[in-house]
């Protein structure tokens, strides 16, 4: 619970991703499109703010201790997200003086998303099997962390979701991570050669997995930063796609050859 307004807004600044370089102006922002993959210039739809009813005149007035909600549109493939923020305005030192003189203030004005629907990264899931079920969910509250600003829990998401990936559709003996991995290379998975790239881009996750979940004493390691866990996710779909993703595609455009071709299965 808060006291005062002040350790609200100090709670804000500690949780929440600060997202202020995103925003170009009052009606564009610089978002990702998952469907376009690229970073544009999102349009502002719509902004809700937080108002309280005053009693003057029956007028409402902005409540800026409130979080306030945007509809962003991608103004491509028109699809649309929504952020719930917190602005938080305060004096800034912007110049230190000499010792003894009053440093030069100036107001700055700092967004930080509380949220994002739907969670940003989540999209991907789609390349993702749906079995098993715990796949998925792991993947999901990797990407709920990374929301968060959790992205040490996150690092431990994306190596638990590694190891389902092992154990449950690999088959791999259970034991460690590193065991699993290295068994899986030369097995066959969808018709396609589970490879050293394999293990060695999960070792990479299984690594920074374990950073994330114990606690280490190289001070560098300490942190996990939102970059790392974004470069995570990129590996982790890295992996998805080589495994999931790929052989599909490449298997549907040979049958789709075929028929063209009118070629029919091999007889002897
Ligand atoms: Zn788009």
């Amino acid at each position: 619970m808060f006291k005062t307004t002040e350790d609200q807004k100090e709670y804000i600044r500690e949780t929440y991703p600060e997202v202020t370089d995103h925003r170009i102006d009052e009606r564009h922002w610089d978002l990702h499109c998952s469907h376009c993959n690229m970073t544009r210039g999102f349009q502002v739809i719509e902004r809700s703010e937080g108002r309280e009813y005053t009693n003057y005149g029956g007028v409402y007035s902005i409540d800026s201790e409130a979080p306030y909600s945007i509809y962003f549109r991608c103004p491509v493939c028109s699809g649309y997200k929504q952020w719930i923020l917190y602005k938080i305005s305060s004096r800034e030192v912007i110049e230190e003086v000499n010792p003894g003189e009053e440093p030069k203030k100036k107001t700055v004005v700092r967004y930080y998303r509380v949220t994002s629907l739907p969670s940003e990264g989540v999209e991907d899931m789609e390349e993702i099997p749906e079995n098993p079920p715990s796949l998925r969910t792991a993947y999901k509250q990797a990407i709920r962390a990374m929301d968060a600003n959790a992205h040490i829990a996150a690092a431990a998401m994306f190596r638990r979701a590694l190891q389902i990936i092992t154990r449950d559709i690999l088959d791999a003996t259970p034991g460690s991570l590193a065991a699993e991995l290295s068994e899986v290379v030369g097995k066959k998975y969808n018709g396609v050669k589970i490879t050293n790239d394999f293990s060695d881009i999960g070792y990479i996750l299984k690594e920074a997995g374990n950073q994330g979940a114990h606690p280490d004493k190289d001070p560098d390691l300490l942190e996990f930063t939102e970059q790392d866990a974004q470069d995570l996710q990129k590996i982790f779909m890295e992996i998805v796609s080589d495994l999931f993703f790929v052989p599909e595609v490449a298997k549907k455009s040979r049958e789709d050859f075929l028929k063209r071709r009118k070629i029919g299965s091999k007889t002897i």
